[in-house]
């Protein structure tokens, strides 16, 4: 299959813009790469809002209105593309109803949720390496990762859940094994008919693999969790890097087909 008529059949659901001041280029840039790559859907998920006492690489409370219009000009700018209106917002332990009023504030078509601190530990900032390597028990910060990945699950404010295994994105792989620990968060998550998300991010990070591994998403095939698909573009050229690997990673783990989203309702989409 051409590569036209394979990114047509597929939505790219995760990439940035500047407003979080660590990606580049605005959602109408974005849709322009998409449209140049064929792409059958965008949807931009720019990194929500938190309480102060977190990173600040991400829209600012004020900004959503830019954000809101920024969107509605890139679909004027491709106006043949179906571009939908996400966001990335976190989990953290206590901050569910921030994170809920936020949400109240926009009509998304969907909303990725991301677990990227561990308490108050921003354990996916390449700064926070020197910290991984004096851990001693890796399973523990695994097992802790994967608890909050599963209360996240539980809230039901998000649609999909980001970049699964991000805890593995500098290397520091566990001894022990952890399929146990993948099934016990992934029944939660089937049980709160969340949807999980394979990430082509960690292509580009220290461990070179797609978010979540074969080992996990294999489990989930088996308990029937729908996957999306993500780029996690922080630069327009990013847009929809590294599908033909996700693509054939789904299919490997015995997925035929994908989920899509408009106003927070799902609909599946054969795997190209
Ligand atoms: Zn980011
Ligand atoms: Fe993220
Ligand atoms: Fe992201
Ligand atoms: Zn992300």
């Amino acid at each position: 299959m051409n590569d036209r008529a394979f990114y047509g059949q597929l939505a790219d659901l995760h990439m940035h813009t500047h407003l979080c001041a660590h990606a580049e280029g605005e959602p109408k840039d974005y849709a322009k790469r998409a449209v140049a790559l064929g792409l059958g859907e965008l949807g931009i998920s720019e990194h929500a809002p938190m309480p102060s006492g977190y990173d600040a690489l991400r829209l600012a409370e004020d900004r959503l209105p830019d954000y809101l219009a920024m969107v509605e000009a890139a679909r004027r700018v491709a106006p043949q593309l179906p571009i939908r209106l996400g966001v990335e917002a976190e989990y953290c332990r206590g901050q569910e109803d921030y994170v809920r009023r936020f949400l109240a504030r926009a009509d998304w078509d969907y909303v990725i949720g991301s677990v990227h601190y561990l308490e108050m530990w921003n354990f996916d900032d390449p700064k926070e390496i020197p910290a991984w390597r004096a851990i001693r028990d890796l399973f523990g910060t695994w097992r802790d990762y994967f608890s909050l990945w599963k209360e996240a699950a539980r809230t039901k404010l998000y649609d999909t859940l980001g970049h699964p295994d991000l805890v593995k994105k500098f290397g520091f792989f566990p001894k022990e094994p952890c399929e146990a620990l993948f099934e016990d968060a992934l029944r939660t998550v089937a049980e709160a008919g969340c949807c999980l998300e394979i990430n082509t991010a960690g292509l580009r990070k220290p461990v070179k693999e797609i978010y979540p591994s074969s080992a996990f998403l294999r489990i989930a095939r088996r308990l029937d969790i729908p996957i999306t698909f993500g780029s996690d573009a922080h630069a327009p050229h990013e847009v929809g890097v590294g599908f033909r690997e996700a693509v054939a990673l789904a299919r490997e783990c015995g997925y035929a087909e994908y989920a899509r989203f408009e106003k927070r309702k799902r609909m599946m989409r054969p795997l190209p």
